[in-house]
């Protein structure tokens, strides 16, 4: 589906295979080329759906000429290396987006480092192949990126007879940037921030100093302060009122965060350990993605809270173990 969401600016809604169930791309028609933000994912069927969609507006992929990224999440960035392969499209996204990427293209260093990690916070042996499965399918939906431009934060861009901003949102991915378009009030934001669920946040387990939870709360703030009129985001309908859900989220981490503090006690436990306890006996029903999301998740809290002081975390025979008073 193709949908005209402001004037020459279309939104485009590929499929997705699992949760979600579709992630929306943004084609800016410039007169002559296309510029896109973000492409969708690399699976059966995106691609011919993203050439049909861009034929019924009198385009087709080969005239893309300028690919933006969010951030290089697979959903968002899959299908870059088929479109620039088809176009010769010159692709931008921030540096530390790239830097992301390339750890996927590492391979066994990268599956190395998350076995060590997912080891080192409490998952049985069982529970790590399964993560180290999932990320082997994240790394096999990757493309291979011929980046042209790094972007720069508040940098104004120029497309056709429009221009944006750059807006650096690192949080949900440390390498986040939103699009800004100030003269229509307009954000294209990725998986910054999303109508009905909050954005999911992830360790970064090369850089355990990049605090996610922080690094997201400060980068709403940013979008806050921007004149918005409406948002257009990664998944789900397009949206204003832009602060009251920045309100939203920020209650439900406030909340979430508070519910973790109160989890960690005086016995020793692991990341693992209070994960499953947080899931309780949901964790049936709960598919490998779902957990990993959730053992990702706690971490980002219990390492927040770590460094707000407000618990502890020693390392025993090679795990982590957290308490608090
Ligand atoms: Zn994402």
């Amino acid at each position: 589906m193709i949908t005209e969401i402001a004037e020459n600016l279309y939104r485009v809604t590929l499929p997705m295979p699992f949760r979600l169930r579709h992630v929306h791309a943004y084609a800016l028609d410039c007169g002559r080329s296309i510029t896109l933000f973000d492409t969708g994912m690399h699976m059966p069927g995106a691609y011919e759906k993203l050439e049909a969609d861009l034929e019924s507006i009198g385009f087709s992929a080969a005239r893309i000429s300028d690919i933006y990224l969010t951030h290089t999440h697979t959903d968002h960035c899959g299908l870059t290396e088929r479109l620039q392969e088809k176009s010769g499209a010159r692709l931008h996204l921030t540096e530390i987006a790239r830097q992301m990427h390339a750890h996927f293209e590492e391979g066994d260093y990268l599956i190395a480092e998350a076995r060590a990690f997912y080891t080192r916070h409490g998952m049985t042996a069982r529970d790590v192949e399964a993560v180290i499965e999932e990320i082997e399918d994240m790394k096999s939906r990757l493309p291979r990126l011929e980046v042209s431009t790094f972007l720069k934060d508040n940098e104004i861009r120029r497309a056709g007879n429009r221009t944006f901003e750059v807006i650096f949102t690192p949080g949900h991915a440390a390498g986040h940037a939103c699009f800004f378009f100030r003269d229509e009030g307009l954000l294209l934001a990725g998986d910054h921030i999303l109508p009905y669920i909050p954005p999911s946040l992830s360790p970064n387990i090369y850089d355990e100093i990049f605090l996610p939870l922080s690094s997201y709360l400060a980068s709403l703030t940013v979008i806050e302060n921007l004149p918005i009129t409406v948002v257009h985001p990664g998944h789900g309908n397009s949206f204003g009122g832009v602060r009251e859900r920045i309100d939203e989220i920020r209650a439900h981490h406030a909340l979430k965060k508070e519910v973790l503090l109160n989890l960690v006690d005086r016995t020793p436990k692991t990341t693992f350990g209070i994960c499953a306890q947080l899931i309780g006996a949901a964790a049936a029903t709960w598919d490998d993605w779902e957990k990993f999301m959730a053992l990702n998740e706690t971490f980002v809290y219990l390492q927040q809270l770590r460094r707000d002081g407000q618990i502890r975390e020693t390392l025993t025979n090679g795990v982590l173990y957290y308490t608090a008073d």
